[in-house]
């Protein structure tokens, strides 16, 4: 029988990826989204799944609505990848972010535990959560968020552990580093880097503006990582797992190679200290290990080969 697998945030960068892998793999996929009207298909589009997904619109900041999209659909599993998803954005709306993140994973657990505790669930939760910790950062690793957006995933994780110890669901939180591509949204850093040198270098643009790039971030591509995600709901027990790269590298350094691709000089870079955040993790970067042997999930992949890949999608395929 094929499986039916429910995606909360289709239409973001992992919604996509993540769908394109379950349809090859033949399940019925049914994609959550806020509106038809407003849908932004671009992502299901460029990956070639947009016919090949179920979408109906839901608000999961409303409990009856989510008991009604799973009840009609009868899934086996939740990919919960919906949010809202940038860490400065939270800073500016930290009340939206922390109501949505969190109310959201509730009615999904109750609306499962309701209705069909088998069903299993999958909370995209962060690297965030863990603060300014000591390295590398393991599923052990003490929580210590510091970002209104972190304090809403790490809110998430609790409810999603608690639904696990106290109903005996199978519901898990996978920890994702950083991870980008060709579909991240244009006010996340890397994409920002790419788009912005694509633009000075056919004139459209004089500079690039970031803010604090003397701080390291663990990336990998997301096309791998969506990998993980799969993985953890087909294990014998649910647990969380840390997914990353296991090394980090500065923002600097992203912008030094992306511009000495696109032949761009550093005389085009300006740091905007208003752009600062007003807490920062310094350095993170995780411990892959439990990932790699309990999920059989392998990364190897260098980020500057990650940006190479997407220098070339956005030269090719970018506005
Ligand atoms: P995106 O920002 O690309 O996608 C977020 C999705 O959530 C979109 O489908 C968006 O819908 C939806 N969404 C956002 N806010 C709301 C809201 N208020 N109501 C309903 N839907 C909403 O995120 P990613 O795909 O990059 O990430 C997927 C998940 O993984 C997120 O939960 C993110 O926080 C988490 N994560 C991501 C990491 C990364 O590096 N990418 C790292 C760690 C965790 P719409 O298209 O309508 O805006």
């Amino acid at each position: 029988m094929t499986k039916v697998a429910i995606i909360t945030g289709i239409t973001g960068q992992d919604g996509a990826y993540l769908a394109k892998l379950l349809v090859e793999k033949n399940y019925t996929v049914v994609g959550l989204i806020r509106s038809y009207h407003t849908i932004n298909k671009k992502g299901l589009e460029y990956l070639g799944v947009n016919h090949k997904v179920v979408l109906e619109e839901c608000d999961l900041a409303d409990l009856s609505q989510v008991l009604a999209v799973i009840k009609h659909h009868g899934p086996q599993e939740i990919y919960n990848l919906a949010a809202q998803s940038s860490v400065s954005l939270s800073f500016k709306q930290p009340i939206g972010t922390i109501q949505y993140n969190v109310v959201s994973v509730l009615n999904i657990l109750e609306a499962i535990r309701m209705i069909n505790p088998a069903i299993r669930f999958y909370q995209a939760s962060s690297s965030e959560v863990f603060g300014d910790s000591e390295l590398p950062i393991r599923e052990t690793t003490y929580i210590n968020p510091i970002s209104p957006y972190s304090i809403s995933k790490a809110t998430a994780h609790w409810i999603t552990k608690n639904y696990r110890d106290s109903y005996g669901l199978f519901s898990c939180s996978g920890f994702l580093f950083n991870h980008e591509s060709f579909l991240r949204s244009e006010n996340f850093f890397v994409k920002k880097v790419i788009m912005q040198a694509v633009k000075i270098k056919k004139g459209l643009a004089d500079t690039l503006e970031v803010g604090n790039i003397d701080i390291s971030r663990d990336f990998g591509w997301a096309a791998k990582y969506v990998e993980a995600m799969y993985l953890m709901l087909q294990q014998d027990a649910p647990a969380d797992f840390l997914i990353c790269s296991s090394r980090s590298v500065t923002l600097r350094s992203v912008i030094v190679h992306v511009f000495d691709r696109m032949d761009v000089s550093m005389d085009r870079l300006h740091v905007n200290e208003e752009l600062f955040r007003p807490t920062e993790i310094l350095d993170i970067y995780g411990d892959q290990t439990n990932a790699k042997e309990k999920l059989g999930w392998e990364y190897d992949m260098s980020f500057f080969d990650v940006l190479d890949i997407l220098i070339e999608e956005e030269l090719a395929y970018g506005k």
